[in-house]
């Protein structure tokens, strides 16, 4: 299992005193933001992009992101896997899917995501390396296992329908609150803010 530590809206002193208690893996959600802190922190810190990317962002974001955890439109996919194409580079990304119950989150719908890893050997600038989901915000356990459930559930059947995609294997679920239940889920990934660095200014 993955810890990202996702240090969005915390100054770069946080991040140093994380770094040097071991930790190396980063999540950030804007893409300034983001771009800032890669110029400005250690050189060995895996970097993870978690938010929403406009696809006139990418150059602050493509060349330092070891993965784009947050692909959740067509429109999208289709802008990154340009910009490799242009740049001579595999991006690594995860598919996000919606299955918060906020209509405001971003993401796929099952089907989307189908259609897409039919398609997979036409982004040839792309690797798929597989799932992300945010689960509904509320304090009632069983609609956050339900969200896990179907998401891991949904990696499940992907992985048996694509054995061929040995890249596809990351079920990224869980932040501060939810990340003991997203285990149970089989999450390969958690992205941990506020139990790590505190409330955000
Ligand atoms: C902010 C954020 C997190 C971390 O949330 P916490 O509740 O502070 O742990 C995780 N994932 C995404 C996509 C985020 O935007």
């Amino acid at each position: 299992m993955k810890l990202v530590a996702v240090s969005k809206f915390h100054p770069n002193e946080d991040i140093i005193e994380a770094y040097d208690a071991g930790q190396r893996r980063f999540g950030e959600n804007r893409p300034q933001e983001f771009c800032k802190k890669v110029q400005e922190l250690p050189k060995d810190i895996e970097w993870h992009f978690i938010g929403h990317l406009q696809t006139n962002k990418l150059k602050m974001v493509l060349p330092y992101a070891s993965l784009v955890q947050s692909v959740d439109t067509q429109h999208l996919l289709d802008a990154v896997n340009e910009w490799g194409r242009d740049n001579g580079k595999v991006i690594n990304v995860l598919l996000e899917l919606h299955i918060g119950a906020e209509e405001t989150k971003q993401g796929f719908v099952e089907e989307d995501i189908l259609d897409i890893l039919f398609r997979a050997e036409s982004y040839r600038n792309i690797r798929f390396c597989g799932l992300m989901g945010m689960a509904t915000h509320t304090d009632c356990e069983e609609d956050i296992r339900a969200d896990f459930c179907r998401i891991s559930s949904f990696m499940d059947y992907l992985k048996d329908l694509f054995p061929e995609y040995e890249d596809f294997k990351e079920l990224s679920i869980g932040m501060s609150e939810d990340w003991h239940l997203a285990l149970e889920y089989g999450a390969t990934i958690v992205r941990i803010g506020t139990a790590i660095f505190g409330p955000r200014a």
